[in-house]
């Protein structure tokens, strides 16, 4: 079962992928953490991602897609993947289409985060997060106990990381991109029937137990 998490920025993906990665052992293929790896290598390439992701605005598809596939085609994860933060536009839409085709997969589900954006600023802003284990928090709605130390997983002497492109003025153009790119792209789901909306105002477990009762049922 591949499934696809969908939502404007802000919304939860990256926090309820990582339940399903811990509770069913599914792996998690976000686009964001992949681009954001490749920041850290201080290539010519990393200065022109970080440009255009502080900017608010979509990488190129073909970069995209060139890293997606390296991993859909990866036998130690097929058919066991959360698409976080892809497709983002019609074009990646399709790209995917032609590539489950091609390595004989599917999409179960595109869980749709339904979510009202007056709260979307601040849930971004507030965002941050465990170096050692990326385990997300929120300033404002979910801080951490202790600043040094990870309650869950044992990390010691972490930092708490902010993300650059995490801040006002950003997310007011990330929100624009999404509206303009990413959502038309739920129609083409929704005309397969495989789009689930889940209520994503909701408590973090809350919107967890929505997900696991649409996963059980697939
Ligand atoms: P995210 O972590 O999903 O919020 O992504 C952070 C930034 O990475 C986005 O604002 C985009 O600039 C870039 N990005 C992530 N995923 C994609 C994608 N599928 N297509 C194009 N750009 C992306």
């Amino acid at each position: 079962m591949n499934i696809i998490i969908f939502g404007p920025p802000g919304a939860g993906k990256g926090t309820q992928s990582s339940f399903l990665v811990n509770k069913i052992k599914m792996f998690q293929l976000s686009t964001g953490d992949l681009l954001r790896a490749e920041l850290k290598s201080g290539s010519e390439l990393a200065k022109q991602l970080k440009e255009i992701m502080d900017a608010g605005k979509l990488v190129s598809d073909d970069i995209i897609n060139e890293l997606i596939e390296k991993k859909i085609s990866d036998p130690q994860v097929k058919n066991n993947i959360i698409f976080d933060g892809f497709p983002r536009n019609l074009e990646q839409a399709n790209a995917l289409d032609g590539m489950l085709k091609k390595y004989d997969q599917k999409i179960s589900a595109i869980i749709n985060l339904k979510v009202d954006y007056s709260i979307l600023v601040k849930r971004i802003s507030g965002r941050i997060s465990c170096s050692i284990c990326k385990k997300p928090f929120n300033e404002f709605f979910d801080p951490p106990i202790e600043a040094k130390n990870c309650e869950n997983n044992n990390c010691e002497s972490r930092e708490l990381i902010k993300r650059s492109d995490d801040n006002e003025s950003t997310v007011s153009n990330r929100l624009k991109t999404y509206d303009e790119q990413t959502l038309p792209i739920l129609d083409h789901y929704r005309s397969k029937g495989i789009v689930k909306d889940v209520d994503a105002m909701q408590s973090i477990n809350d919107v967890t137990s929505q997900i696991e009762a649409i996963i059980s049922d697939l």
